[in-house]
């Protein structure tokens, strides 16, 4: 398994902004710094590729290089999330850790393209994800609310609970052309920029108003673990920071239209 390894304690959205240092010494890198937030890097047989600085310039100076889990040096602590629990995430300690040096990918100063490219495929998977969590969701609320009957009637008779639905099911078949656009783009070897942010950050946001709603809709049974609806809620909103935020997202769109 390969886990990517960019964001750090300082730096979270401002990503090239990392201090995890890689010095060459022979036939070695030595590695030194703090990670946090790598998801799944704990687990057994996991190479972590990490994002390292290896020059000065704040882009070009990066570099991104596999890290076995097991390499002496490595510190790999689990962090007590409230999302992505099956998966888990964690900080990492980096001291004088020693990999050899064709571990690196690409050359010294690929780092940050070798990202770029990597990040698009990232955010659309993440984005078809949140289609489905969001479509999940309103199949549940769907369900519930038909079974569930208050006043002598099921709650989905309420006008407004019908309409709020409604309105979900709109958003959901919208999040997921959203994302269908992007993969074409992306499957013909097209510039995607645009349309795969586009698509993360309506997905997301569709996969929180969906699970908001379910929350809603659900009344205090969605309080209780065993009705799912809480861990969707939980999941969608990490969804509005993992992969890069809304607000990252947004910047990402605005310089695509020129402004
Ligand atoms: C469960 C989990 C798993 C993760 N897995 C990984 C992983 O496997 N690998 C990895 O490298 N990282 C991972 N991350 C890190 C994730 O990518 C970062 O949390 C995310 O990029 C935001 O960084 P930050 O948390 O430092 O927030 P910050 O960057 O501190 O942002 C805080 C707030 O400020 C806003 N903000 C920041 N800059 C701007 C700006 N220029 N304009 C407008 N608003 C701005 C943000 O949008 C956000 O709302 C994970 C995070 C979590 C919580």
């Amino acid at each position: 398994m390969k886990k990517i390894s960019i964001t750090e304690p300082n730096a979270g959205s401002d990503a090239a902004g990392l201090r995890t240092r890689a010095v060459q010494d022979g036939d070695s890198w030595i590695i030194n710094g703090n990670k946090v937030f790598c998801s799944g890097a704990h687990l057994p047989g996991t190479v972590i590729a990490v994002m390292a600085r290896t020059s000065e310039d704040k882009h070009k100076g990066l570099s991104m290089i596999l890290v076995p889990n097991t390499t002496e040096g490595v510190d790999v602590r689990k962090l007590d999330t409230i999302v992505r629990r099956s998966l888990g995430t964690t900080e990492i300690f980096f001291t004088d850790a020693r990999v050899p040096v064709e571990n690196i990918i690409g050359q010294p100063g690929d780092g940050w393209t070798v990202v770029g490219s990597h990040l698009e495929w990232e955010r659309l998977s993440l984005a078809a994800t949140y289609v489905g969590n969001a479509r999940t969701a309103l199949d549940d609320t769907i369900r519930y609310t038909k079974d569930r009957t208050q006043f002598g009637r099921p709650l989905s008779s309420f006008q407004v609970l019908k309409h709020r639905m409604a309105e979900d099911e709109c958003e959901v078949e919208a999040a997921r052309l959203l994302v269908y656009s992007a993969a074409t783009k992306l499957a013909r070897g097209e510039k995607a920029l645009k349309e795969v942010s586009m698509a993360k950050v309506f997905a997301a946001k569709t996969a929180f108003r969906v699970a908001t709603n379910g929350m809603q809709a659900l009344g205090g049974y969605a309080t209780l673990p065993e009705y799912d609806m809480e861990r969707y809620f939980r999941e969608a909103k990490h969804g509005m920071v993992g992969g890069g935020t809304n607000e990252i997202q947004h910047s990402i769109i605005a310089k695509q239209m020129g402004l």
